[in-house]
C-alpha cells in the first residue's frame, strides 16, 4: 500500500509519466487497475479518445431474413461486428414446405452463416448460441452456447454492444390450445419440415402393414392441416401432389384411403390475399379432394382425434387423425417477451419499434423482422404541429401554397397519408383540402384542416409478419448504420414538426413487391403490385423463376433448381430418413 501511495504522488508531480504508465499498461496490461486510478486530468481524456476512436460494436441476434439481410448490407470495416444465433445457417423459408415432402431437400435451402459472411470485406464474429437475456441498461447480452454440453469450457457468456440488433423472429402460436404441443407437428424451421417428411411416410408405411382394418388404415391416411394461411395451403398442395404423384404408384393397395383435410377458422382459405385467388384456390381442393373445412375452430388435439367446432351450428366433431400439422400464425419468443418487461412493453404482444425500426423504450436497440411490429405515428397527433410549420405567415389558415411546402415532408414522415389518397382514388394531395362539395378553397383554418385529415389514420396498416418485410427492413437497416456519420452532418429525413429540426434519416417504408401462393399441380396465384392477379401453370413458372433467382447463393441456387429438375425426371423420394 505504502508503495501505491508514493508512487500515486509521483505521478501527480509527474504527469508525463502517468501516460505513459497508462499506454504501456494498456499494450503490456500490467498495471491496468493502478492506471484506471483519476489520478490527474489527462487520463480521462485519453479513455474518451481510444473510446470515440474505436470501432462500434454492432451485436445482431439472429440469422434469419431480418439478421442476415441486415449483415449482407452493412459496411463491416466501419464497425466491429458479431452475431449471435442458435442456428449457424440462414434458411430459405419459402421453399420449406417443398422439402416435407422431398420436392427440394433440406440441405438445398440453408447457407451456412459463415459463408455468407466470409465474404464481406472485414471480420464478423459468430457465435453459435442462443440470447437469453437482453440486458439494455448495461447494454449487454447474456447467451448460451448451443453447441455440445459435455465439450470442455463453460456455456454461458455475455457480450457487450453500443448497438444492439434484434432479430430474433417469432415462435409458433398454440392459441394454448390443449394437446397441440404434444400431437401436433409444426412447419417453421428446416427439422420441423424433415420430421413432417418422415412422419407422412411413417402413415403409410403403418396403413400397409398386415391384421389392420380398413378403418385403421383410412385413419393412419387422414392427414389433417390446422391454418389456411399460406403455409397451410401450401403444404395442403404439397402432400396431395406427393401423394398423387409418387406415393400412391408405391402404396397402391391403400390409394384410396388417403384423406386430407383443411381446417380454417375464418371463411375463405388464405384470406389475406384478393379474394379470386381464395375463391381460386377453394375451388381447385374441391377438384383435388382436399377437403376444406372453413369456419371451425379446433378445440383439442389428442395423438388420435382432433376436436373441431363449427362455429355456423355450435357444433362439436371428433375427427380421428394419421397426423396434424399446426400452422395457424407466430407468438413471441420468451427472450423478447423478458425484454419488453424490461422496457415497459409489457402490455403489448409484438416488440414496438418506431418507424426507423428503433426499439421503443430503450437507446441503441434496433428491431427487424417477425419479432417487431413498426408503431406507426399517427397524423393527428401532430396535426396542430404540422399546421403551424406550414402556415409560414402566422395568419390562423392555410393557403394550398403553404399547404404544398408541407407536403413532401407529410407523406414520407406519415405514410398513411399516400395510402388514404390511393384508396380514395384522389390524385393530389392537394385534393384533401377540397371543400364538402368538392370544390377547391382558398385557405382552411385548423378545425377545416383536422376535418380534412381526420381519417386518414385509418389507413394505418401493421406490416405481415412475411420474409419479403424482414428482409427489407435488413437492408433499410444498414443502408442507415452505413450512412450514419454522413447523415449526422446532412440529415436526409423529414421535418420534425414538433421540435423543429430534420430527421437524421428517412423512416422505413415497406414495398410490397406482391405474394405467391403455390396450389399444386405445377399450378399457382400470385398477387402482384398494381391489382394484378394471376393464377394457373404460367404463375407457377413465374414462381419457379423468382424463387430461384432470390436464392441467397448460387450454391444454393444450383441446389434448388438440381431439386426440381430432379423431382420432374425421378420423382420425389419416399425413403424414410
Ligand atoms: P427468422 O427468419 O425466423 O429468423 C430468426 C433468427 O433468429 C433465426 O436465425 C433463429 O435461429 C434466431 N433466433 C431465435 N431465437 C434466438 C435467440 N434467443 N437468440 C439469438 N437468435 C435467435 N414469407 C414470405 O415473404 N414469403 C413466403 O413465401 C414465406 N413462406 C414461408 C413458409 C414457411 C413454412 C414459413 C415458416 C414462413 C414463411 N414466410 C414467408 C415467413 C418468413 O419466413 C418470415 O416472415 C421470416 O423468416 C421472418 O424473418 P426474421 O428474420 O424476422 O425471422
Amino acid at each position: 500500500m505504502r508503495f501505491f501511495s508514493y508512487f500515486n504522488k509521483f505521478l501527480r508531480s509527474h504527469p508525463s509519466s502517468a501516460k505513459l504508465l497508462v499506454l504501456s499498461s494498456i499494450s503490456g496490461g500490467g498495471l491496468v487497475a493502478y492506471a484506471d486510478l483519476p489520478s490527474d486530468k489527462e487520463k480521462p481524456s485519453l479513455a474518451l479518445e481510444q473510446e470515440e476512436t474505436r470501432k462500434k460494436r454492432v451485436l445482431v441476434l439472429g440469422t434469419g431474413w431480418a439478421g442476415i439481410s441486415f449483415l449482407k448490407d452493412l459496411d463491416i470495416s466501419s464497425y466491429d461486428v458479431q452475431v449471435v444465433s442458435p442456428r449457424n445457417y440462414f434458411a430459405f423459408t419459402p421453399l420449406l414446405p417443398s422439402v416435407t415432402c422431398g420436392t427440394v431437400e433440406a440441405r438445398s435451402i440453408v447457407e451456412p452463416v459463415r459463408n455468407i459472411v466470409k465474404k464481406r470485406n472485414g471480420e464478423v464474429k459468430f457465435w453459435e448460441a442462443e440470447c437469453l437475456k437482453v440486458d439494455a441498461v448495461n447494454k449487454k447480452v447474456i447467451c448460451r452456447s448451443y453447441v455440445n454440453e459435455n465439450l470442455p469450457g463453460k456455456n454461458e457468456f455475455s457480450l457487450e454492444y453500443d448497438y444492439l440488433v434484434v432479430a430474433v423472429g417469432a415462435q409458433v402460436n398454440t392459441f394454448n390450445t390443449p394437446g397441440v404441443e404434444e400431437n401436433c407437428y409444426f412447419l417453421k424451421e428446416v427439422e420441423d419440415a424433415q420430421s413432417i417428411r418422415r412422419a407422412v411416410i411413417d402413415c403409410f408405411e403403418k396403413a400397409v402393414l398386415p391384421e389392420l382394418t380398413e378403418e385403421e388404415r383410412r385413419i393412419n391416411l387422414h392427414f389433417v392441416i390446422v391454418g389456411g394461411g399460406p403455409t397451410g395451403v401450401e403444404f395442403a398442395a404439397e402432400l396431395h401432389d406427393f401423394v398423387h404423384e409418387d406415393l400412391v404408384k408405391i402404396y397402391p393397395s391403400v390409394k384410396d384411403l388417403v384423406a386430407i383435410s383443411l381446417i380454417q377458422s375464418g371463411d375463405h382459405i388464405l384470406n389475406t390475399y384478393d379474394e379470386r385467388i381464395s375463391s381460386f384456390a377453394e375451388q381447385k381442393f374441391q377438384r383435388d379432394g382436399i377437403e376444406v373445412l372453413t369456419g371451425h375452430r379446433v378445440l383439442s388435439v389428442s395423438d388420435r382425434l382432433i376436436d373441431v367446432k363449427a362455429k355456423s351450428t355450435g357444433q362439436n366433431v371428433s375427427i380421428p387423425h394419421g397426423m396434424v400439422v399446426w400452422s395457424t400464425g407466430v407468438g413471441t419468443r420468451p427472450v423478447v417477451k423478458d425484454f419488453m418487461e424490461q422496457i415497459g412493453q409489457g402490455n403489448r404482444k409484438v416488440l414496438a419499434t418506431d418507424e426507423w425500426l428503433r426499439v421503443k423504450g430503450c437507446d441503441d436497440v434496433y428491431g427487424l423482422g417477425d419479432c417487431t411490429t413498426v408503431d406507426q405515428k399517427k397524423i393527428m397527433e401532430d396535426i396542430s404541429a404540422i399546421f403551424e410549420a406550414a402556415d409560414k405567415d402566422k395568419s390562423g389558415t392555410l393557403t394550398i401554397e403553404e399547404f404544398k411546402d408541407v407536403i413532401e415532408d407529410v407523406t414520407i414522415r406519415y405514410p398513411q397519408v399516400e395510402l388514404y389518397l390511393q384508396n380514395n382514388h384522389l390524385s393530389d394531395i392537394t385534393d384533401l383540402l377540397k371543400g364538402a362539395d368538392g370544390n377547391e378553397r382558398d385557405e382552411v383554418d385548423i378545425e377545416e384542416f383536422k376535418l380534412a385529415l381526420a381519417n386518414v389514420d385509418k389507413q394505418t396498416k401493421s406490416l405481415p409478419a412475411t420474409a419479403q418485410v424482414a428482409a427489407q427492413q435488413g437492408a433499410y437497416l444498414a443502408r442507415c448504420f452505413n450512412k450514419r456519420e454522413k447523415c449526422k452532418a446532412e440529415p436526409e429525413g423529414p421535418r420534425k414538426f414538433r421540435s423543429g429540426g430534420r430527421h437524421e434519416f428517412r423512416p422505413f417504408r415497406y414495398r410490397h413487391l406482391g405474394q405467391f401462393a403455390p396450389l399444386g399441380g405445377e399450378q399457382a396465384a400470385a398477387e402482384l403490385p398494381g391489382d394484378w392477379v394471376s393464377v394457373g401453370h404460367s404463375t407457377q413458372w413465374l414462381w419457379y423463376s423468382i424463387y430461384a433467382s432470390k436464392q441467397v447463393s448460387w450454391r444454393t441456387r444450383y441446389l434448388v433448381v438440381g431439386d426440381w429438375t430432379r423431382r420432374f425426371v425421378f420423382g420425389r423420394d419416399s425413403s424414410r430418413i
